[in-house]
Protein backbone atom coordinates (compact mmCIF):
# COMPACT_ATOMS: atom_id res chain seq x y z
CA UNK A 1 0.00 0.00 0.00
CA UNK A 2 1.20 3.18 -0.57
CA UNK A 3 -0.05 6.23 0.85
CA UNK A 4 1.03 9.90 0.27
CA UNK A 5 1.16 12.92 2.88
CA UNK A 6 -0.32 16.35 1.64
CA UNK A 7 -0.72 19.24 3.41
CA UNK A 8 1.85 22.54 4.60
CA UNK A 9 4.41 22.70 6.55
CA UNK A 10 3.71 22.80 10.04
CA UNK A 11 0.35 20.36 9.93
CA UNK A 12 1.71 17.24 11.40
CA UNK A 13 2.92 15.13 8.18
CA UNK A 14 5.66 13.63 10.06
CA UNK A 15 3.85 13.20 13.18
CA UNK A 16 1.16 11.70 11.59
CA UNK A 17 2.93 9.15 9.76
CA UNK A 18 4.92 8.33 12.14
CA UNK A 19 2.00 7.02 14.04
CA UNK A 20 0.18 5.34 11.89
CA UNK A 21 4.09 3.41 10.32
CA UNK A 22 4.66 2.35 14.03
CA UNK A 23 1.20 0.77 14.28
CA UNK A 24 0.84 -0.64 10.89
CA UNK A 25 4.37 -2.28 10.16
CA UNK A 26 4.63 0.31 7.32
CA UNK A 27 7.66 2.68 6.38
CA UNK A 28 8.06 6.54 6.46
CA UNK A 29 9.90 7.66 3.61
CA UNK A 30 10.36 11.18 4.68
CA UNK A 31 12.53 13.16 1.69
CA UNK A 32 13.37 16.38 4.33
CA UNK A 33 14.69 13.68 6.36
CA UNK A 34 16.96 12.47 3.82
CA UNK A 35 18.08 15.14 2.94
CA UNK A 36 19.31 16.38 6.29
CA UNK A 37 20.71 12.88 6.99
CA UNK A 38 22.60 13.68 3.98
CA UNK A 39 23.86 17.25 4.84
CA UNK A 40 24.69 16.22 8.04
CA UNK A 41 27.13 13.27 6.75
CA UNK A 42 28.15 15.70 4.45
CA UNK A 43 27.62 13.62 1.05
CA UNK A 44 27.88 14.97 -2.67
CA UNK A 45 23.60 14.88 -2.21
CA UNK A 46 23.66 16.54 0.85
CA UNK A 47 25.93 19.69 0.09
CA UNK A 48 23.87 19.98 -3.22
CA UNK A 49 20.40 20.06 -1.42
CA UNK A 50 21.76 22.11 1.37
CA UNK A 51 22.34 25.14 -1.51
CA UNK A 52 18.53 24.87 -1.35
CA UNK A 53 17.11 23.95 1.42
CA UNK A 54 18.57 26.43 3.62
CA UNK A 55 17.11 29.56 1.12
CA UNK A 56 13.55 27.29 1.75
CA UNK A 57 14.02 26.68 -2.09
CA UNK A 58 12.74 23.21 -3.09
CA UNK A 59 15.67 20.72 -4.22
CA UNK A 60 14.94 20.33 -8.19
CA UNK A 61 13.25 17.37 -9.20
CA UNK A 62 16.16 15.45 -11.01
CA UNK A 63 17.58 14.84 -7.45
CA UNK A 64 14.64 14.32 -5.89
CA UNK A 65 13.05 12.22 -7.94
CA UNK A 66 15.97 9.66 -8.75
CA UNK A 67 16.57 9.86 -4.37
CA UNK A 68 13.10 8.70 -3.88
CA UNK A 69 12.88 6.15 -7.09
CA UNK A 70 16.13 4.31 -5.58
CA UNK A 71 14.38 4.04 -1.98
CA UNK A 72 11.19 3.01 -3.31
CA UNK A 73 13.42 0.08 -5.09
CA UNK A 74 15.32 -0.67 -2.00
CA UNK A 75 11.58 -0.71 0.17
CA UNK A 76 9.69 -2.79 -2.71
CA UNK A 77 9.12 -6.00 -0.69
CA UNK A 78 7.41 -3.29 2.40
CA UNK A 79 4.07 -4.03 2.37
CA UNK A 80 3.24 0.14 3.32
CA UNK A 81 4.67 3.09 2.36
CA UNK A 82 3.76 6.40 3.54
CA UNK A 83 5.63 9.22 1.31
CA UNK A 84 6.17 12.01 3.76
CA UNK A 85 7.09 15.12 1.95
CA UNK A 86 6.74 13.70 -1.67
CA UNK A 87 5.78 14.26 -4.05
CA UNK A 88 5.49 18.25 -4.00
CA UNK A 89 4.51 19.48 -7.42
CA UNK A 90 2.59 18.40 -10.01
CA UNK A 91 5.83 17.23 -12.30
CA UNK A 92 7.16 14.76 -9.38
CA UNK A 93 3.22 13.28 -8.90
CA UNK A 94 3.41 12.22 -12.95
CA UNK A 95 6.92 10.94 -12.40
CA UNK A 96 6.04 8.82 -9.25
CA UNK A 97 2.93 7.15 -10.69
CA UNK A 98 5.39 6.31 -14.15
CA UNK A 99 7.57 4.72 -11.42
CA UNK A 100 4.80 3.12 -9.70
CA UNK A 101 2.85 1.69 -12.68
CA UNK A 102 6.32 -0.07 -13.84
CA UNK A 103 6.10 -1.84 -10.85
CA UNK A 104 2.58 -2.68 -11.09
CA UNK A 105 1.64 -0.59 -8.29
CA UNK A 106 -0.02 2.55 -7.53
CA UNK A 107 -1.09 5.19 -5.42
CA UNK A 108 -3.46 3.89 -2.91
CA UNK A 109 -4.65 7.20 -0.53
CA UNK A 110 -3.45 10.22 -0.25
CA UNK A 111 -3.99 11.88 3.28
CA UNK A 112 -4.40 15.71 2.97
CA UNK A 113 -3.80 17.75 6.66
CA UNK A 114 -6.00 20.99 6.87
CA UNK A 115 -4.64 23.58 9.89
CA UNK A 116 -5.36 27.07 10.17
CA UNK A 117 -2.71 29.38 8.80
CA UNK A 118 -2.37 30.89 12.06
CA UNK A 119 -0.89 27.89 13.99
CA UNK A 120 1.25 26.49 11.68
CA UNK A 121 3.95 29.17 12.00
CA UNK A 122 3.76 28.56 15.63
CA UNK A 123 3.94 25.27 14.88
CA UNK A 124 7.19 25.49 13.09
CA UNK A 125 8.57 27.37 15.58
CA UNK A 126 7.95 24.82 18.27
CA UNK A 127 8.71 21.89 16.57
CA UNK A 128 11.81 20.15 17.57
CA UNK A 129 13.49 16.98 15.92
CA UNK A 130 15.16 14.29 17.04
CA UNK A 131 18.65 14.06 14.64
CA UNK A 132 18.88 10.03 15.01
CA UNK A 133 15.69 8.42 14.79
CA UNK A 134 14.07 11.58 13.02
CA UNK A 135 11.36 11.48 15.65
CA UNK A 136 9.10 14.84 15.98
CA UNK A 137 7.62 17.02 18.48
CA UNK A 138 6.10 20.16 19.52
CA UNK A 139 7.41 22.14 22.99
CA UNK A 140 3.80 22.75 23.33
CA UNK A 141 1.24 20.15 21.52
CA UNK A 142 3.51 16.79 22.30
CA UNK A 143 6.33 17.47 24.31
CA UNK A 144 8.66 14.74 24.90
CA UNK A 145 8.83 13.46 28.15
CA UNK A 146 12.00 14.73 29.11
CA UNK A 147 12.85 18.00 27.90
CA UNK A 148 14.94 18.41 25.10
CA UNK A 149 15.77 14.16 24.95
CA UNK A 150 13.81 12.17 22.14
CA UNK A 151 11.68 9.65 24.07
CA UNK A 152 12.72 6.64 21.40
CA UNK A 153 15.71 6.73 21.21
CA UNK A 154 17.57 9.43 24.33
CA UNK A 155 19.36 12.00 21.41
CA UNK A 156 19.26 15.30 22.09
CA UNK A 157 16.84 17.05 20.37
CA UNK A 158 16.95 20.09 18.16
CA UNK A 159 15.80 22.79 16.32
CA UNK A 160 15.85 22.39 12.33
CA UNK A 161 18.02 25.11 10.59
CA UNK A 162 15.24 26.11 8.39
CA UNK A 163 12.25 26.39 11.28
CA UNK A 164 14.25 29.24 12.76
CA UNK A 165 14.16 31.53 9.85
CA UNK A 166 11.03 33.26 9.50
CA UNK A 167 11.75 34.00 5.75
CA UNK A 168 12.64 30.63 5.13
CA UNK A 169 9.55 29.39 6.99
CA UNK A 170 7.63 32.57 4.43
CA UNK A 171 9.42 31.08 1.40
CA UNK A 172 8.61 27.30 2.29
CA UNK A 173 4.43 28.04 2.38
CA UNK A 174 4.25 30.47 -0.38
CA UNK A 175 6.12 27.65 -2.49
CA UNK A 176 3.32 24.75 -0.51
CA UNK A 177 0.44 27.24 -1.80
CA UNK A 178 1.78 27.47 -5.37
CA UNK A 179 3.72 24.12 -6.22
CA UNK A 180 2.16 21.40 -3.82
CA UNK A 181 -1.42 22.81 -3.28
CA UNK A 182 -2.64 21.83 -6.59
CA UNK A 183 -1.57 18.06 -5.93
CA UNK A 184 -4.59 17.63 -4.11
CA UNK A 185 -6.67 18.08 -6.89
CA UNK A 186 -4.45 16.28 -8.98
CA UNK A 187 -5.69 13.21 -6.46
CA UNK A 188 -8.88 14.16 -5.71
CA UNK A 189 -9.66 13.53 -9.38
CA UNK A 190 -8.66 9.87 -9.00
CA UNK A 191 -10.80 9.92 -5.96
CA UNK A 192 -8.61 9.25 -3.11
CA UNK A 193 -8.00 11.64 -1.38
CA UNK A 194 -9.17 11.73 2.66
CA UNK A 195 -9.48 15.51 4.30
CA UNK A 196 -8.10 14.79 8.01
CA UNK A 197 -8.39 18.74 9.84
CA UNK A 198 -5.66 19.25 12.29
CA UNK A 199 -6.69 22.07 14.99
CA UNK A 200 -5.57 23.01 18.57
CA UNK A 201 -8.16 25.30 18.44
CA UNK A 202 -10.93 22.63 18.24
CA UNK A 203 -8.64 19.94 20.17
CA UNK A 204 -8.48 17.87 17.11
CA UNK A 205 -4.43 16.61 16.97
CA UNK A 206 -2.62 13.64 15.27
CA UNK A 207 -3.87 10.72 16.93
CA UNK A 208 -7.55 11.23 16.22
CA UNK A 209 -6.72 12.16 12.92
CA UNK A 210 -5.09 8.65 12.37
CA UNK A 211 -7.81 7.12 14.31
CA UNK A 212 -9.99 8.49 11.35
CA UNK A 213 -7.87 7.75 8.44
CA UNK A 214 -7.80 3.75 9.90
CA UNK A 215 -11.60 3.86 10.42
CA UNK A 216 -11.98 5.26 6.77
CA UNK A 217 -9.54 3.14 4.84
CA UNK A 218 -11.01 -0.09 6.46
CA UNK A 219 -14.59 1.05 5.38
CA UNK A 220 -13.66 1.15 2.13
P1 LIG B 1 8.83 21.05 5.51
O1 LIG B 1 7.76 20.44 4.72
O2 LIG B 1 8.45 21.28 6.93
O3 LIG B 1 9.45 22.25 4.87
P2 LIG B 1 10.54 18.74 4.89
O4 LIG B 1 11.33 18.02 5.91
O5 LIG B 1 9.46 18.00 4.20
O6 LIG B 1 10.03 20.03 5.64
O7 LIG B 1 11.52 19.32 3.78
C1 LIG B 1 12.61 20.16 4.11
C2 LIG B 1 13.18 20.75 2.84
O8 LIG B 1 13.68 19.70 2.01
C3 LIG B 1 12.17 21.48 1.97
O9 LIG B 1 12.02 22.84 2.35
C4 LIG B 1 12.81 21.34 0.59
O10 LIG B 1 13.86 22.26 0.43
C5 LIG B 1 13.43 19.96 0.64
N1 LIG B 1 12.50 18.94 0.12
C6 LIG B 1 11.86 17.97 0.82
N2 LIG B 1 11.08 17.22 0.02
C7 LIG B 1 11.24 17.71 -1.23
C8 LIG B 1 10.71 17.37 -2.51
N3 LIG B 1 9.83 16.37 -2.67
N4 LIG B 1 11.11 18.11 -3.58
C9 LIG B 1 12.00 19.12 -3.45
N5 LIG B 1 12.52 19.50 -2.28
C10 LIG B 1 12.16 18.81 -1.18
ZN1 LIG C 1 15.25 9.74 18.59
Amino acid sequence: MIIIMLGAQGTGKGTVAGILSKENGWIQLSTGDIFRENISKGTELGIEADKYISKGCLVPDEITISMVENRLEELKNEKGIILDGFPRNIEQAKKLDEILTSKGEKVDWVINLETPREEIIERMLNRRVCPKCKATYNLKLHPSKVEGICDNCGAELIKRADDSDAEAIEKRLEIYDTQTKPLVDFYKEKGIVIVEEISQSINRLADEACKDFMRRIQEN
